[in-house]
C-alpha cells in the first residue's frame, strides 16, 4: 500500500522506523525484532539505509521479509550520496521486485571516506534523487525535513525553500528529524505552510531509553534538549530500567500533545526495540482507536 494513501485516509497514524544490521552476524536478531514490531500493526514501517549503499542489501532483505511475512505497508529508505545512477536504478529495481511501494529519498550524510571519486557522484541533493525515483515511476516518495534546520543550512528560509523544491520533484510527504520540544515543531509547521509546503508532515519521535546514545546523537544532529528532558537524563541516565520507563513516558506525553494539537502523523524511531514500540502502542491505544 502507498504511504500517501494511508496519510490521506483521515485517521491519525502511528508508524515505526527500524534499521538493518551492519553485518550478517545480527541479521536474524534484527529480522525477529522487526517482525515483533510489525505484529503491533503500525500504520506502516520504514527501514533505514546506510549512506553510500554499502549495506543497502540488508535494507532490502529486512524490507522484503516484513512485506512477505507480515504484509505491513513498507517504506524503504534510499540515499544517493556517493552513488552512481546505475547503482540507484539497480536498487530501485530490487525494491520493486521485493514489493516495496514507497521510497524515502535522501541524500545521506557526506562520507569522510567516499567509495567513489566525487566527480562520479550522480546526485548532489535529495531532490535530484526524488526526480529520478519519480521518473522511474510507481513509487510513493517521502523526504526528510528538519524543524531545527539542517546542520549544513545557512538559514531556515533556505532550508524550507529546498523543501519546496523537493515537493516540486515528487516528494509526497515529509518526516521530521527527532525533536524533544513540541513548540519547535509547531513553529516549523507554521513556516512550512507559510512557504506553501502543504504535503503531510510526520513528526519524528525518539523514545530515549539510553542516555549515552542520545548524547552522541545530539552532538551529530544539533537537536535541542529542553530542561525537563535534561533532568530525566541526569536523574535516570545511569539506571537503564528507570531510563527506559522515563523515556517511554516522555515520548508518550509528547505524542499525545501532538495529536491533541492537530498533528495527525507520528513516526517513531524504535531503535529496533519491540518493547518500546509495544509500550507506546498500548499507551496510545484508545487515542488511536485500537
Ligand atoms: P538534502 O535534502 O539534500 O539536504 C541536505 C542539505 O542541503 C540541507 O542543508 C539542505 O537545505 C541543502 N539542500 C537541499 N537541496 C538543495 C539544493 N537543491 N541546492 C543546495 N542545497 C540544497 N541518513 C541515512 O544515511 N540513512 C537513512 O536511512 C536516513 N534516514 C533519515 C530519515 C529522516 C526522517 C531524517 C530526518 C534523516 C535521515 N537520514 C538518513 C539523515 C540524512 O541523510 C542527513 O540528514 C543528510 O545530511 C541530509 O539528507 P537530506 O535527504 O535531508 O538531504
Amino acid at each position: 500500500m502507498k504511504v500517501s494513501q494511508i496519510l490521506h485516509s483521515g485517521v491519525p497514524t502511528l508508524s515505526f522506523e527500524v534499521f538493518p544490521p551492519k553485518t550478517s552476524d545480527s541479521i536474524d536478531k534484527v529480522r525477529s525484532a522487526t517482525e515483533e514490531i510489525a505484529e503491533l500493526h503500525p500504520s506502516f514501517m520504514s527501514v533505514t539505509y546506510g549512506a553510500g549503499g554499502g549495506t543497502g542489501h540488508y535494507t532490502l532483505e529486512i524490507a522484503e521479509n516484513l512485506i512477505r511475512k507480515k504484509n505491513v505497508p513498507l517504506l524503504a529508505h534510499l540515499t544517493c550520496v556517493d552513488s552512481t545512477r546505475e547503482g540507484i536504478l539497480s536498487r530501485l529495481g530490487e525494491f520493486r521486485a521485493a514489493g516495496v511501494e514507497n521510497i524515502m529519498a535522501l541524500r545521506g550524510d557526506i562520507p569522510k571516506e567516499p567509495r567513489l571519486p566525487r566527480e562520479n557522484w550522480a546526485y548532489a541533493h535529495a531532490n535530484e534523487l526524488m526526480r529520478e525515483v519519480r521518473d522511474y515511476g510507481g513509487f510513493c516518495i517521502g523526504g526528510a525535513c528538519y524543524p531545527e534546520t539542517h546542520p549544513e543550512s545557512l538559514s531556515r528560509r533556505d532550508d524550507i525553500a529546498y523543501l519546496k523544491e523537493k515537493v516540486d520533484c515528487g516528494c509526497e510527504f515529509l518526516t521530521t528529524q527527532m525533536f524533544f520540544d513540541n513548540n519547535i515543531l509547531f513553529n516549523f509547521m507554521y513556516h512550512l505552510r507559510e512557504a506553501g509546503v502543504n504535503v503531510p508532515v510526520l513528526a519524528g519521535i525518539m523514545p530515549v531509553t539510553n542516555a549515552v546514545q542520545i548524547r552522541r546523537i545530539m552532538q551529530i544532529s544539533g537537536t535541542q534538549l529542553p530542561q525537563r528532558f535534561k533532568a530525566l537524563l541526569d536523574r535516570f541516565g545511569s539506571d537503564p530500567e528507570a531510563m527506559m520507563q522515563a523515556g517511554i513516558a516522555y515520548a508518550t506525553d509528547q505524542i499525545i500533545d501532538l495529536y491533541a494539537n492537530g498533528v495527525e502523523h507520528v513516526h517513531v524511531y524504535t531503535m529496533n526495540k519491540p518493547v518500546v514500540a509495544r509500550k507506546l502502542t498500548e499507551n496510545l491505544s484508545a487515542i488511536l482507536g485500537k
